[in-house]
């Protein structure tokens, strides 16, 4: 039986990596990854000297058959995203579920680690046993729509921004939460999570938008927002 790996890498941290994770991905016979050069970082860190495969969301369906023939040849191969876990919202669902569609006798077996979305949560402070993760907002067409929601929603919200975009999201969810009771909800912004200018800022949308209107040199990097209830 053929085994396909999913493995969590750091988002930040190299050293956010776990044991089993090293050893998976010295072993394989593969590794495909988005960005062999992020990777490749990686890799030299623990000196490991698999060959890596770029495999990322425009690759071209001629790619995927071509994992799934190596597969199907015996050979084990890992899945990696540039960071955190592969899938959430990052490449790789498509080709999971192609494998337990024409291969499913393969063994899919996940390498658990670093998320950006569980480590946002996890020193938010906000209620985390119930919540809903958006990903990343639409730019453009339902992201008022989504926002309402999130405004009127009774459990945490979390989505995933960019600096291009956080500081309208900012604006849509001052604008929204005043709309709604009860007032003062508040949010978190984390960002930069495990990497040298990681902080995490706490207050209501319109103290947010005022520190980051105030530090412009912090509208940079990667972002988590989490909405309370
Ligand atoms: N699969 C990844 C995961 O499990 O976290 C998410 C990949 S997604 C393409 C990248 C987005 O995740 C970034 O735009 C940002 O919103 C969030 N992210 C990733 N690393 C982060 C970090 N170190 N700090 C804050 N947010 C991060």
């Amino acid at each position: 039986m053929s085994k396909f790996y999913v493995v969590a890498t750091p988002i930040g941290n190299l050293e956010d990596v776990t044991f089993r994770a090293v050893g998976v991905l010295s072993a394989v016979d593969l590794i495909l990854c988005e960005d062999t050069r992020v990777t490749a970082r990686l890799l030299e860190r623990y000196q490991i000297t698999t060959p890596v495969l770029s495999y990322h969301a425009q690759s071209a369906f001629s790619k995927l058959e071509k994992v799934l023939g190596l597969i199907e040849d015996g050979k084990t191969l890992a899945l990696v995203s540039d960071a955190g876990t592969p899938t959430i919202s990052d490449p790789g669902v498509l080709l999971v579920s192609k494998i337990r569609e024409k291969l499913p006798e393969t063994e899919i077996i996940a390498v658990p680690g670093p998320s950006a979305l569980a480590a946002a949560l996890s020193i938010s402070g906000l209620p985390a046993s119930d919540f809903l993760f958006l990903g990343f907002l639409p730019h453009k067409k339902g992201r008022e729509t989504l926002f309402k929601e999130i405004a009127s929603s009774k459990r945490t919200t979390v989505f995933y921004e960019s600096p291009h975009r956080i500081m309208k999201a900012l604006e849509s969810l001052k604008t929204h939460l005043e709309a709604r009771p009860p007032s003062g909800r508040k949010i978190v912004v984390a960002r930069e999570l495990t990497k040298v200018f990681e902080e995490v800022f706490a207050g209501t949308p319109e103290e947010a938008k005022s520190y980051f209107d105030k530090n412009p040199d912090k509208v940079r990097g990667e972002f988590v927002v989490l909405v309370g209830v």
